[in-house]
């Protein structure tokens, strides 16, 4: 028990200092997770009307399967198209020349930092383009999800550009000043200020990122808010914001999705789903947003990022000094301090990703699942809550019944199929 202490210790360092606190933290979890969740499960909601009690025909249309299968491949092109145009950008050069080029222009490190990674994101992103124009938006169109015209797509797809490259910016200013400062330890120094700076980050986006490409709003008054106050109230958490997304401005896709942490925490319903799916569906997926919520996941999937950034940076520690003195010479790469590290780090990153994809994906289809244990035991509408997911499949074009293999791999839910068949028979399984 100590070690075990001791070890929590290490994962909640930054908020627990001390063995006591440990111990006391690690009750109030248990009585969140142990006590107080069970106790939902012999509340009900208010019945379900006639019309949704009845489970509806899985009708799985050509459309759909048709349009999973070109996204099954989406992971896989993600990956090759980033090796050939980083790996372009290396091979021919061009990575050393610019760098030398900003180094003559400006003298001041963060300048040279900022405007390299900026001109380096740019062209990838150019040279990306076909690849990202065919999945994100071609293809959405073309199947009738999109309600996007080309320029309204190019425009988003900038901004997010814009921010996602601000953020970058923000990362790699902080590990070329630190590896420059700390030339032994700077892996351990990085992360300790990364740790922090994400979570950071997490609390903010929803309040400062998410707004940028989208109107969010309370749910107005009526009986849908009632029921979902009422569920939130079961749950533990009758105070959780509740907000639309007017994403129909966007897409025909349904979702919701749970986001932020602390006071920044929220369940979000996209205007779609509320549109589109019957009421007694849609509790059941409110449900599994506040099953995400209360089991905290959002807590969860921060602290298992943090475990693996802690991994990556410690064998980069380790191993980067040693390797960037083997690569090929037009790189330009000898030193960690080199800014063609950035291009080299995101080739490699590629391939990493897409091996580690099943650990990724794993992990997160366990919390869904988790999520549909606390959904179903919470509302015990199991007909509804299969009947949201055959609307799901309907509405967003999703085969329900995915290549195993495929679904091991890149899956961050269990395929729809599985999901229909716990909600039918989750219930009835002894505990
Ligand atoms: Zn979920």
């Amino acid at each position: 028990m100590p070690y075990i202490i001791e070890k929590l210790k290490l994962c909640f360092h930054v908020h627990i200092r001390s063995t006591r606190q440990c111990v006391l933290a690690i009750l109030i979890m248990a009585l969140v997770l142990v006590v107080i969740v069970p106790c939902f499960a012999s509340e009900t909601l208010p019945p379900a009307s006639a019309a949704d009690v009845q489970l509806k025909q899985l009708n799985v249309s050509a459309d759909a399967v048709l349009y999973s299968q070109l996204h099954y491949t989406r992971p896989i092109a993600d990956a090759v198209f980033s090796i050939l145009v980083y790996g372009l950008i290396l091979q021919t050069g061009l990575a050393a020349k610019l760098q030398d080029m900003v180094r003559k222009k400006f003298k001041n490190r963060l300048v040279q930092i900022a405007l390299y990674y900026f001109l380096i994101s740019a062209i990838a992103f150019i040279g990306c383009m076909p690849y990202l124009f065919f999945y994100s938006h071609w293809l959405p169109v073309h199947f009738d999800l999109s309600k996007m015209s080309d320029l309204e797509w190019f425009i988003e797809r900038s901004k997010r550009f814009l921010v996602n490259t601000a953020l970058g910016g923000i990362y790699w200013s902080l590990f070329f000043l630190l590896v420059q400062k700390f030339r032994q330890a700077w892996h351990l120094i990085l992360f300790a200020v990364l740790a922090p700076l994400s979570a950071f980050f997490v609390f903010v986006w929803p309040i400062t990122i998410d707004p940028l490409f989208n109107d969010f709003t309370e749910l107005s008054a009526g009986s849908l808010r009632t029921y979902i106050k009422e569920l939130a109230t079961k749950a533990g958490i009758p105070d959780a914001d509740i907000l639309v997304a007017d994403k129909s401005r966007q897409t025909k896709e349904l979702n919701a999705y749970v986001t932020g942490i602390g006071p920044s925490a929220r369940i979000v319903l996209w205007d779609t789903i509320l549109a589109e799916m019957p009421e007694n569906e849609l509790l059941t997926v409110v449900a599994h947003e506040t099953g995400h919520y209360v089991l905290l996941h959002v807590y969860k999937g921060y602290a298992i990022s943090m475990v693996a950034l802690f991994l990556g940076l410690l064998a980069a520690g380790l191993w980067a000094p040693g390797l960037v003195k083997r690569l090929p010479r037009r790189w330009g790469l000898s030193e960690l301090t080199d800014l063609t590290l950035i291009p080299v780090v995101v080739l490699m990153t590629a391939p990493t990703a897409l091996l580690l994809s099943p650990l990724e994906s794993s992990v997160s289809r366990m919390f869904e699942h988790e999520a549909d244990v606390f959904a179903l035991k919470l509302t015990r509408q199991p007909v509804s809550l299969a009947n949201a997911f055959i609307t799901l499949a309907q509405k967003d074009l999703i085969d329900p019944h995915p290549p195993e293999w495929v679904e091991f791999w890149f899956f961050s839910h269990p395929s729809l199929g599985k999901r229909i068949d716990f909600a039918l028979t989750g219930l009835q399984k002894p505990k």
